[in-house]
């Protein structure tokens, strides 16, 4: 992974149509101790917007979370751009109609099962906390003691071998998902695919900065005219070509992009 500037990063992205597909937390906004009170800045929303804007003259926005689609929608208010929420299972239209067909219907029972047992995990780790998002579970532990964590890991994965759920650690969370769902590389693929066929003419982007991020990364390496960017540490393993420090140099690079294209 080579660490680059936003600069760099726009001058790789020459082609139209333009592809700009990005992941929210640690990526477009900080990671905070309440995932609910994180923002992302008016600026950046604005930048998002505008690009999001030029549709018709192919620069496209998307954007691929773990948050829920209704919950990115609130958060990123730009309307126009399709959403992939719960780690690519489900998905929102530009126009807002969502589809969660992605998920997997024969393991929904197992995730409910899952729901009941991590309360009681939940109570036993002061800190903790549980995120139903219907199709994936998030347990939060921010401001658990960090000393407590692997006795956590092992409950949680005691649950997660037995129900046979997949985890997906993250920044300060345990992700628990479907082990037969869509991932964020279906996701982008299907945005890709959507937008610029299966002709390799487009530039295409994909910024994120964590676990269930790296599925998009691994997709894109096999699609000419993809740049793929971490955010974040430029000495993590990533399947990633490049890495940016932190949401303000994506917030930069959104700025730069809207005056390269427009
Ligand atoms: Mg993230």
């Amino acid at each position: 992974m080579k660490r680059a500037t936003p600069r760099e990063i726009v001058r790789l992205l020459n082609r139209t149509p333009l592809i700009l597909m990005f992941d929210i937390d640690g990526t477009l906004c900080e990671i905070v101790e309440h995932a609910g009170d994180a923002r992302i800045p008016s600026v950046a929303q604005a930048a998002l917007r505008t690009l999001s804007g030029r549709s018709g003259h192919g620069t496209h926005v998307a954007f691929v979370t773990g948050r829920s689609a209704v919950d990115a929608r609130r958060m990123v208010a730009v309307g126009g751009a399709v959403i992939y929420g719960n780690h690519g299972m489900e998905r929102m239209s530009a126009a807002g109609t969502l589809d969660t067909s992605r998920g997997s219907e024969t393991e929904s029972s197992e995730l409910r099962e899952a729901v009941r047992e991590l309360a009681s995990v939940v109570a036993a780790f002061s800190g903790t906390s549980l995120e139903d998002k219907g199709l994936s579970l998030t347990l939060h532990f921010r401001a658990m003691d960090i000393a407590q964590l692997p006795d956590l890991n092992s409950r949680v994965a005691n649950i997660a071998d037995r129900l046979a759920l997949r985890l997906a650690q993250g920044k300060c969370v345990i992700n628990v998902l479907p082990a037969g769902g869509a991932t964020k590389g279906d996701a982008v693929l299907e945005i890709v695919h959507e937008i610029a066929g299966h002709s390799a003419g487009a530039s295409i982007l994909f910024a994120g900065d964590d676990v269930t991020d790296e599925d998009g990364f691994r997709t894109l390496r096999k699609i000419p005219g993809s740049v793929t960017l971490r955010v974040g540490s430029p000495n993590a393993t990533s399947l990633a070509q490049f890495s940016l420090d932190g949401p303000r140099d994506v917030h930069e690079l959104l700025s730069l992009l809207v005056t390269a294209r427009s």
